[in-house]
C-alpha cells in the first residue's frame, strides 16, 4: 500500500427538488436533502465501508463523487483535481480512473453484448485506437484475473450465474486499470456463499493492483472483513467514521451501536447472550428531516438537546468521529 491519498471529499452535499402530486406549476419544489456536508479521505490501497440503511445517501454519495448526479456544493478532489470544478469532458481524462459495479449484476450488464464485448466497451470507448489484439489480450487478462475462463468470451450474460455476472461487471471495470472501484451494494443481490467469493476477490484484486475500494452495504457483518475504515450514514448525514477496527471493538454513536449489535457473532454462546439494541421506527423522510440530530426520533438516549442542536461531528479519539452530544 502506498499511502497516497488519492481522493478528498470536502462538504458534499447533494440535494434534489421533488415535486408531489397535485402540486401546481407555480407551487415551489419541496429539497430532498440526499448527502450533507460529507467529508472524508481516501488512500491508496485502503477500502472504505459504507453503511447505513435504505434510503440513507449510500448510492447518492457514490454517483456524486463521479458526477452521476449533481452536487449542490462541497468538493470532491481526485490527486489534486477538484472534479466537481471541471466540465463533464474535462473529468472524463480522471473518470477511467475511477470505475463502479452495481448491486445488480445481470441489469448492470447489456445482455445485447457477449461478455467479450461488455468487458471490452470501456476500453474501446476511452481508448478507441487500441489494436483489437490488444483488447482480445486485456480481456483475456482481466478474466483471468477475476476468475473467468476465456473461451466463455463469446456467451452472453443471461448465460451466468449472479457471482459470474458480478465477476464479468468487476472484469470490465478492471480493464482500465483503474486506481479506486466504487462498489454499490455488489453483494446485496448474491447468495451468503457468493457474497464471500466475491469479497475476497476483491480484496485479492486490491492487493495485486494496490486498489481503494469504496464498498457500500446495508449491514456492517458485509463490510467487516474487507473495510480499513467504516462510515456509518443515516439520512444522508455521517455519523461516525473511524477505522474498522474501532467501529467494531468501540462503536460510538447509538446508531453504530444498534447496527453493530446486529451483526451475528460466530460463536453461538456468545450469540445467544449478546444484547440487541432494537432501532425502533421508520426512517424519517429526507424532505422533512428531524430538527437538531437527525437520528433524534429513533434514539433511546435522545434527550432535550437532541431536538434543539444538531451535534457537531468531533474527534473522540485519533481518527475517529462521531455526531452525538453526549460523546465528549
Ligand atoms: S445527539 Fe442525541 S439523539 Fe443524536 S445520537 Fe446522540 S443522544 Fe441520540
Amino acid at each position: 500500500m502506498s499511502n497516497q491519498t488519492i481522493l478528498e471529499v470536502e462538504n458534499l452535499t447533494v440535494n434534489f427538488d421533488v415535486s408531489s402530486e397535485g402540486d401546481m406549476p407555480w407551487t415551489k419544489a419541496k429539497k430532498l436533502q440526499a448527502v450533507n456536508d460529507i467529508s472524508f479521505s481516501l488512500s491508496a490501497g485502503e477500502t472504505l465501508g459504507v453503511v447505513g440503511e435504505s434510503g440513507c445517501g449510500k448510492s447518492t454519495l457514490a454517483r456524486a463523487i463521479v458526477k452521476m448526479v449533481p452536487a449542490e456544493s462541497g468538493k470532491v478532489v481526485w490527486l489534486g483535481n477538484d472534479l466537481l470544478g471541471l466540465s463533464h469532458s474535462e473529468a472524463r481524462q480522471y473518470r477511467k480512473q475511477i470505475q463502479m459495479i452495481f448491486q445488480d449484476p445481470l441489469a448492470s450488464l447489456n445482455p445485447r453484448m457477449n461478455i467479450g464485448e461488455i468487458i471490452a466497451e470501456p476500453l474501446r470507448t476511452h481508448y478507441p485506437k487500441t489494436p483489437e489484439s490488444d483488447v482480445k489480450a486485456r480481456v483475456r487478462d482481466v478474466m483471468h484475473k477475476v476468475g473467468l475462463l476465456d473461451n466463455l468470451v463469446n456467451r452472453y450474460p443471461h448465460e451466468f450465474s449472479g457471482g459470474q455476472c458480478q465477476r464479468i461487471g468487476i472484469a470490465r471495470a478492471l480493464i482500465l486499470k483503474p486506481k479506486l472501484i466504487i462498489c454499490d451494494e455488489p453483494v446485496s443481490a448474491l447468495d451468503v456463499s457468493i457474497q464471500a467469493q466475491v469479497v475476497n476477490l476483491l480484496m485479492d484484486l486490491q492487493e495485486e493492483m494496490d486498489l481503494a475500494l469504496i464498498f457500500i452495504a446495508h449491514d456492517l457483518s458485509v463490510v467487516k472483513h474487507i473495510s480499513t475504515k467504516i462510515m456509518v450514514l443515516y439520512l444522508g448525514n455521517m455519523v461516525e467514521l473511524a477505522n474498522s477496527n474501532d467501529i467494531y471493538q468501540s462503536p460510538s454513536h447509538p446508531y453504530t451501536q444498534a447496527l453493530i449489535s446486529a451483526v451475528p457473532i460466530p460463536d453461538p454462546n456468545v450469540e445467544k447472550n449478546k444484547e440487541l439494541i432494537l432501532i425502533e421506527g421508520d426512517l424519517p423522510s429526507p424532505i422533512n428531516p428531524p430538527s437538531g440530530c437527525v437520528f433524534r426520533t429513533r434514539c433511546q438516549k435522545a434527550q432535550d438537546i437532541c431536538s434543539q442542536q444538531k451535534p457537531e461531528y468531533k474527534e473522540v479519539a485519533t481518527s475517529h468521529s462521531v455526531a452525538c452530544h453526549f460523546n465528549d
